[in-house]
């Protein structure tokens, strides 16, 4: 009994730690390609010939694509646009994921939330040399935070105050993972494995088994721990290790909980798995900011969705759909 628990411990652990890893048969011919794409490794890799080739880069284009036009740091984008001058957003498909965005603020009590861009910019999580804001500054922000403050009528997205900006980095990973799996299944693909930075798809089976996503230790160069097998699935994680910085023994990082204009605090990582991975991305970074206390219970009620969480103190929580699915690598 005790050894069992102790390999679920182990197992869980890095899981949420979130380095996900990916284990193909060797001998077997694979196509792959990787580009850096929205501050992350993009990788996509099908079984089979290289005929599969031009349908890779095609769904790598449409990534690209989302980088481009959903970035609120390239001038050129419609996000920016909104941002510094109020520009109306028409684009059918940015506003379906602002649309996607506010349901899942409207679920989750606003812990997801897009407008925290001007938080974002203030503590500089958008640049690469963040710092910590002082609490004048961070009051003056949280005025201009609040989903409610965004409009969407008739296919337009507008906001009700001039200081309002936006901020998809949050979901647009997990969309451009759904945005591939489409172009990919569209050309008649369906076995693949879409892995945009811990964003991830498996499509289908590999070769007739369902793939096994291997999970790393949260170190660097960690090692393979676990496996779970998956097909059709996301997993999606938010964890405090990324994009973070420390101040007199203090690590502060880039999941802001818009209600206090500080780091999230409490969760250490936070693993989701739901066949839809735009849901996914939203609600790894939803439920990182909800809490350890409220997280997994907001799980249990959500059919379709598995999470793995381990707390800043080393707790594990598994969601009950998934206890029982865990393999040895
Ligand atoms: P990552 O994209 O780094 O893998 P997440 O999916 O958790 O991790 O997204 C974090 C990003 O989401 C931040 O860099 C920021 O752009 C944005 N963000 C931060 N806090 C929130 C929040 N409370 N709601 C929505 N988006 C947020
Ligand atoms: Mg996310």
């Amino acid at each position: 009994m005790k050894k069992s628990w102790f390999f679920l411990f182990v197992l869980v652990t890095a899981v949420a730690a979130g380095t996900v890893g990916v284990r193909l048969r060797k001998h077997e011919p694979v196509q792959k390609q990787t580009r850096f794409l929205m501050g992350a490794l993009c990788t996509i890799r099908i079984p089979g010939g290289p005929e599969a080739l031009p349908v890779i880069a095609r769904a790598l284009d449409r990534a690209e694509e989302i980088d481009r036009r959903f970035n609120p740091l390239n001038p050129g984008s419609p996000l920016y646009a909104f941002n510094q001058q109020g520009t109306p957003i028409t684009q059918p498909d940015i506003v379906a994921l602002v649309q996607t965005a506010l349901d899942v603020s409207r679920k989750t009590d606003g812990a997801f939330d897009i407008t925290v861009f001007p938080l974002i910019e203030l503590w500089g999580f958008e640049g690469s040399s963040p710092r910590l804001p002082e609490q004048r500054q961070i009051d003056d922000c949280l005025k201009k935070v609040g989903w409610r403050k965004l409009v969407i009528e008739a296919g337009t997205l507008t906001k009700l105050e001039a200081g309002v900006k936006i901020d998809l980095g949050g979901i647009a990973k997990g969309y451009a993972v759904a945005e591939a799996v489409t172009v990919l299944t569209n050309a008649n693909i369906r076995s693949a494995l879409v892995d945009f930075g811990g964003d991830i798809y498996a499509l289908g089976a590999n070769r007739g088994k369902p793939w096994k996503i291997g999970i790393r230790k949260p170190v660097h160069d960690g090692g393979v721990l676990a496996g779970l097998d998956v097909s059709d699935m996301s997993l999606a994680t938010s964890g405090d290790y990324e994009r973070c910085f420390e101040k007199d023994g203090v690590r502060y990082h880039h999941i802001l909980d818009p209600k206090t204009g500080y780091p999230a605090r409490g969760i250490a990582g936070i693993t989701v798995l739901t066949p839809d991975p735009t849901m996914g991305d939203a609600y790894s970074t939803a439920l990182f900011v909800m809490g350890p206390e409220r997280a997994m219970p907001h799980v249990a009620a959500i059919p379709s969705m598995e999470a793995v969480m381990i707390t800043s103190k080393g707790t594990i929580d598994v969601s009950n759909g998934l206890k029982d699915r865990f393999a040895k690598p």
